[in-house]
């Protein structure tokens, strides 16, 4: 049995327990209870706040968690980064007033910075040789200078539209961060075998997701060029239909390149395309 912290809610909730499912592991909502243990696989949900997930999983808590890779690095606990995930996109970035001139990380020395990432930034600072106060604030920290907290911010980022109605200027992105999987470092051997099928799983996912299943009756005179256009994962299957001088090919294409190659294959004579999605495919 293995125990997953997840967000209970939140920019990564949603997105996390969409992971689960697609990887087939049936879990409950948060509105339900704080621990929601699978139906169909050795393992549960704690839910929790994202500040509290790095040091329950580095404690052994639980076992794996999902949460950001800012808040792991803010934390500063020692797990194990085992997958990035693929969302809850976001950057840390440092902004100043839009009017003020901004030359170069220069312009920090002596000024105040709000943020709720104070381990980060003193870390980027430090790098840098920069002399700055940092003023740690909790929630909206994109309004302190406004209101005279701070000279700059410290934030996260996503679109940059919270930065632009604040009147301020995005000028120095330090962290880029998205949700990713983590572990504690001490897992015993039937753990890891439970993280590795989990892994297996969002593989399996992931490659499923970026390609699709595409089908077509096509001119035997056109299958030598047909088979040139689509390379499948070992060869594409081919077989005969009843009418005379037809069959019937089948073959997983790229998901980006479908159309690209639909437009192909309807010019060397294809009918009757199916695109269908995969669900899984396993390596
Ligand atoms: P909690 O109540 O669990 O403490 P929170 O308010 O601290 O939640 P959220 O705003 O839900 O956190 O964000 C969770 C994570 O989502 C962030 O730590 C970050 O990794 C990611 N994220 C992605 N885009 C954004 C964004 N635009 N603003 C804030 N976080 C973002
Ligand atoms: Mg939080």
């Amino acid at each position: 049995m293995i125990r997953i912290a997840i967000q209970t809610k939140g920019r990564l909730n949603e997105e996390s327990l969409a992971l689960m499912k697609s990887i087939d592991i049936d879990v409950e909502s948060a509105k339900r209870k704080f621990l929601s243990k699978a139906a169909n696989f050795p393992a549960e949900v704690l839910y929790l706040r994202d500040d509290d997930i790095p040091q329950v999983v580095s404690s052994g808590t639980a076992q794996l968690g999902i949460v950001g890779l800012n808040e792991v690095e803010e934390r500063g606990c020692d797990v194990e980064i085992v997958a990035r995930l693929g969302f809850g996109g976001c950057r840390i970035s440092l902004a100043v007033p839009k009017g003020d001139k901004y030359e170069g990380v220069e312009y920090f020395n002596g000024k105040t910075i709000a943020t709720s990432y104070p381990v980060i930034l003193g870390k980027f600072l430090k790098e840098n040789n920069i002399d700055a106060k940092i003023e740690v604030i909790t929630g909206s920290v994109e309004i302190a200078p406004a209101a005279g907290i701070a000279d700059a911010i410290f934030d996260i980022v996503s679109s940059g539209g919270t930065l632009v109605s604040n009147g301020l200027r995005e000028v120095e992105r330090v962290f880029e961060s998205e949700a990713v999987l983590i572990a504690n470092r001490n897992l015993g051997s039937e753990e890891r075998e439970v993280l590795d099928e989990i892994l297996f799983r969002i593989e399996s996912e992931r490659v499923s997701s970026r390609k699709k299943y595409l089908l077509m009756n096509i001119p035997k005179d056109s299958l030598d060029e047909a088979l040139t256009i689509l390379p499948a994962m070992r060869s594409p299957t081919v077989m005969p239909l009843a009418a005379e001088g037809w069959c019937s090919l089948h073959s997983v294409v790229e998901a980006d390149e479908l159309w690209n190659k639909v437009k192909q294959l309807k010019a060397i004579g294809a009918e009757g395309i199916l695109v269908l999605t995969l669900d899984k495919i396993i390596l």
